[in-house]
């Protein structure tokens, strides 16, 4: 089968010809129907040798659809042919987290060698994908894959910053959104969706602005020095309640704490390198700084009904497999207008 996999530490993905993985007892074959590409597999594409912990050769993928292909021994109560998304961030499926849906803060599951798929186990960027339990399968029903894949990181992440911010987000009250890319394009939208909050986006080109306009964004700004002023102006000197920082460089982590407001919550989301010291000569009083991760499980199925309920577009630049390492260039380059989706 075709997968796009990254083979060697700097050289960057490669179209690849490799056998077609076989479930095991108590996994699920699916054939993949759409695969997103997310700026973090160039973060781990971008990892030095001596930190890099994925495995090499890597399937990449950690944002897949596809339809039930094969049932491994002791799966039942699957159709073959039945569409579901993938739910990434997984868990060891025991735990306290895991019994709440949040898989993506298992505290074992690195310990016991459980990755995600594209990052560590075999991702969803190939024409076939493993999925090692049937608890990280959401069924997808008939929303189109191509438009849905990308929700299942590009929108379950902004989704579990947003929903825990939500208390900040009255009515009357200012979010700020840094970097409109995959995430952040989708961010918008749930902000809008779930919030009567004003929203200003941020991001270093007219063309991504003109998208975060197009997506709902009140105001558009360009993040660079001047940024955290006009922030100050539209919120009468007080601040944004809440800052989403889909970058999380080091000048947009400074920027956050710039613009937060006194008691305002500060999510890093982006893992651009960008730290942020908290306390009384960094951080105004009582702001919250956190960086989350990803998602739970039942937040993927609360995304899945908002693009049900007609709440939420992925702007999608549409490639096939042969087309893939293009894709990724492109998104290397800056110049994916929304998110990039492999359809095999
Ligand atoms: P993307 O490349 O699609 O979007 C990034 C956007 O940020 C682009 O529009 C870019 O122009 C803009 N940008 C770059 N520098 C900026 C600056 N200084 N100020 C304002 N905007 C700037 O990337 P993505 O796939 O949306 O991912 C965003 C970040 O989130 C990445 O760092 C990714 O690794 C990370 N991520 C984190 C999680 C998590 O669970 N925390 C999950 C997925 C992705
Ligand atoms: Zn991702």
């Amino acid at each position: 089968m075709k997968a796009v996999q990254y083979r060697e530490i700097g050289k960057g993905p490669e179209l690849v010809e490799i056998e077609k993985p076989e479930p095991s007892a108590g996994q699920i074959r699916l054939r993949v129907t759409a695969a997103g590409l997310c700026h973090s597999d160039w973060f781990l594409m971008d990892t030095p040798e001596e930190q890099y912990t994925y495995g090499l050769p890597l399937t990449l993928g950690h944002e897949g659809v596809g339809v039930i292909d094969k049932l491994g021994g002791g799966v039942d109560g699957f159709e073959v042919g039945d569409p579901y998304a993938i739910y990434g961030p997984w868990g060891c499926g025991m735990c306290q987290a895991c019994a709440q849906g949040a898989e993506n803060y298992c505290p074992y599951a690195a310990e016991m060698g459980i990755t995600p798929p594209g990052l560590g186990a075999p991702g969803a960027m190939a024409e076939f994908v493993i999925i090692d339990d049937q608890r990280h399968l959401v069924p997808l029903g008939d929303l189109d894959p191509v438009q849905t894949v990308s929700l299942t990181d590009a929108g379950l992440t902004p989704y579990h910053a947003i929903k825990a911010a939500l208390h900040k987000l009255t009515p009357g009250s200012t979010a700020v959104v840094i970097g409109v890319g995959g995430l952040g394009h989708v961010g918008v939208q749930i902000l809008r969706t779930l919030t009567q909050s004003t929203i200003i986006a941020m991001d270093i080109t007219e063309d991504k602005l003109d998208l975060a306009r197009e997506v709902g964004a009140h105001h558009a700004i360009i993040s660079d020095d001047g940024a955290a002023e006009k922030v100050r102006e539209l919120t009468n000197g007080l601040g944004a309640e809440a800052v989403f920082d889909f970058v999380g460089a080091p000048p947009t982590t400074d920027l956050a704490r710039q613009v937060v407001a006194i008691n305002g919550f500060i999510h890093i989301v982006g893992i651009g390198g960008g730290t942020l010291a908290t306390g009384f000569f960094s951080t105004p009083f009582g702001a919250t700084v956190r960086a989350p991760y990803w998602g739970t499980r039942g937040e993927l199925m609360e995304v899945l009904d908002l693009a049900r309920a007609e709440a939420l577009t992925v702007h999608v630049e549409r490639f096939d497999f042969d087309h893939a390492v293009e894709a990724y260039r492109k998104l290397h380059e800056g110049t994916i207008r929304g998110r990039a989706v492999v359809v095999p």
